[in-house]
């Protein structure tokens, strides 16, 4: 793996280092993206960019960089690991700044990049799909901070990856504040019943994922109906089949959802979503 920070290569990411007093360490006062890249060239990145700016603007962050600039970083990052497929973390934060909460100490955002190979799951649950638990956690209420925003406050989502884990599955589905699915713990989720795929919008507690939008726009060129509806964990206990989608996890079956196996994993519809997903990221 490698990495860059402040214009500082490294050949081994284990290397880099970022000083103590960056409020991204001390309060998690920064903004990330994860981005794969297929051949050369990172997937989606106009659109990773510009959620970049989107959650930087809410932080009201300053990203000093200009897109062709963080864009020929990526595609350097990308070479750099002398991998054909990869995945590159992207972080803005706020830089370093006195102790205390308020960043008007803090002169100069720090830019980190990360270029790795990544598999977020075994992969025998790739093959057969992961379980999935529900958190006793809920994501932020709209009124905390958004999930929308994609900021280093990733402590729920940490906390909820544990508790599944502990019960030995894979991932963990979380609740919004009021009680409807959001989301997993960095991917979206995608339920079918009758042939029809539903999948809960941002304003449900979730992040507006890219994968997620690209593959609702794959089913829906191939005829598959795929809508956008707030979902009851009912919804998904008594799913015919149900997938993930994320950057690092792309395509993944869900084998069972508390304790409740799917009648099929990876069922049909979930098969034609990954199939879609490998053929696009390869056309480019
Ligand atoms: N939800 C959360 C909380 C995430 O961290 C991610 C990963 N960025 C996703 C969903 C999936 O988003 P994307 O497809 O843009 O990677």
């Amino acid at each position: 793996s490698v990495a860059h920070v402040d214009g500082v290569w490294f050949d081994d990411a284990r290397d880099a280092t970022i000083g103590v007093l960056d409020h991204g360490l001390l309060y998690g006062d920064g903004v990330f993206e994860g981005i794969r890249f297929y051949g050369p060239e990172p997937f989606a990145l106009d659109a990773h960019l510009r959620r970049l700016r989107a959650s930087a603007r809410a932080l009201v962050l300053d990203v000093p960089w200009s897109d062709e600039e963080l864009g020929a970083l990526c595609r350097e990052t990308a070479r750099r690991t002398g991998l054909q497929d990869g995945y590159i973390r992207l972080v803005v934060t706020r830089g370093m700044g006195a102790l205390g909460v308020s960043p008007a100490s803090c002169e100069r955002p720090s830019l980190i990049l990360i270029g790795a190979p990544l598999a977020l799951y075994p992969a025998q649950a790739l093959e057969q799909g992961v379980d999935v638990v529900t958190s006793s956690l809920r994501r932020a209420a709209s009124d905390a901070l958004p999930p929308q925003v994609k900021s280093l406050n990733y402590l729920t989502n940490v906390l909820a990856s544990i508790e599944a884990r502990r019960q030995g599955a894979h991932e963990a589905l979380l609740l919004d504040a009021e009680g409807r699915v959001a989301e997993c713990t960095a991917d979206n989720l995608f339920v079918v019943h009758d042939g029809v795929a539903r999948t809960p919008p941002a304003t449900d507690g979730a992040l507006r994922g890219i994968t997620r939008d690209h593959v609702v726009g794959l089913l829906d060129a191939a005829g598959v109906p795929v809508i956008e509806a707030s979902l009851v964990l009912a919804d998904v206990w008594t799913a015919d089949e149900a997938f993930m989608t994320g950057t690092g996890a792309e395509v993944v079956a869900i084998r069972s959802v508390d304790g409740r196996p799917f009648p099929a994993a990876p069922g049909p519809l979930t098969r034609r979503a990954q199939e879609l997903f490998a053929a696009s990221v390869r056309a480019g």
